[in-house]
């Protein structure tokens, strides 16, 4: 059987062995996904054993993203963008591939499963980490009009900007401090800051949501987070987790590796309830 597995440290708590074997079962196809915990010390030592032994592909997460896309032979385009990479496979040659599916399940979870177009969108991007870098290329190549990135540190959204100068999209692009956001209002805001995970907040001022405006947490839990108590308090009337993204990311990659696009609607709510 075609050998899958998710690499992560810690790893009990993840949903992709789960979230796989469903879309296996779903589409017929004939396959393992097991998680591994790889040594802190040593991703390469336990990815290059796994595909040694025959495995097919795999999902990488926290903390090996970094170590993923230096294990690759070939990267893809938003892979390198996002710098890092969350999805492995090796090909007939041997070659270890590299992409990361992040950014495309945020987005595809927002288009097509919440079903809000992106086009001609004013967004805001809270956060200039591992999340935040990967949604950048997926989000402008949705046509968003502009693109605000804003972070606890400035430099780092201002050095994201530098970094996707290049991306062709008529958007406008700027990178903002909390309190440079005071005035504006957007169509969207995701919040890629991981101050959800500790509890906290960041300090948004008043009126960045209007009634129309959707806020989006990549994280998710069982109830909702500071940040989604917060839009709905700014008068949000679309609020979502990023359990969705989660699922998606997972589908995008699921897709690579045997060709075929798993539903994701009924694992969503099966997930959900679990939470
Ligand atoms: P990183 O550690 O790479 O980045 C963390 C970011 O959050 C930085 O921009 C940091 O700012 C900011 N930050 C941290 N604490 C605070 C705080 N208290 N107030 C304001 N800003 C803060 O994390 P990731 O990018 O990997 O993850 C970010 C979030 O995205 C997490 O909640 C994670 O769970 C979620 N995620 C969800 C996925 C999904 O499939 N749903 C997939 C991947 C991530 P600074 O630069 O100033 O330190």
């Amino acid at each position: 059987m075609d050998q899958y597995a998710v690499f992560g440290h810690p790893i009990a708590h993840s949903r992709s062995p789960e979230i796989h074997a469903w879309f296996a079962a779903q589409t017929h196809q004939d396959l393992e996904y097991r998680a591994i915990l790889a040594p802190l010390d040593d991703f390469e030592g336990c990815a290059r054993a796994f595909f040694a032994a025959g495995g097919c592909g795999a999902n990488v997460t926290v903390p090996f993203k970094l170590d993923a896309l230096v294990f690759c032979d070939q990267l893809s385009q938003r892979a390198r963008l996002a710098g890092a990479v969350n999805t492995l496979w090796k090909d007939a040659q041997g070659q270890i591939h590299g992409d990361n599916t992040d950014g495309i399940g945020l987005v595809r979870d927002i288009t097509q499963q919440l079903g809000v177009s992106l086009a001609g969108k004013k967004v805001l991007l809270l956060g200039a980490g591992g999340a935040a870098r990967g949604a950048i290329e997926p989000l402008l190549k949705a046509g968003v009009r502009h693109l605000t990135i804003a972070n606890r540190t400035l430099s780092k959204a201002q050095q994201l900007i530098t970094l996707f100068h290049g991306v062709e999209s008529p958007a406008g692009r700027q990178a903002c401090s909390w309190e440079g956001l005071a005035g504006e209002q957007f169509d969207l805001v995701v919040n890629a800051t991981s101050a959800s995970l500790q509890g906290e907040l960041p300090p948004l001022p008043e009126g960045l949501l209007g009634p129309q405006s959707m806020a989006y947490d990549m994280m998710y839990a069982a109830q909702p987070t500071p940040f989604m108590r917060w839009a709905q308090q700014q008068g949000a009337t679309r609020v979502a987790d990023g359990l969705g993204m989660l699922i998606e990311q997972a589908a995008e990659a699921f897709f690579l590796w045997r060709g075929v696009r798993p539903p994701t609607a009924e694992i969503r709510s099966l997930l959900r309830r679990q939470l």
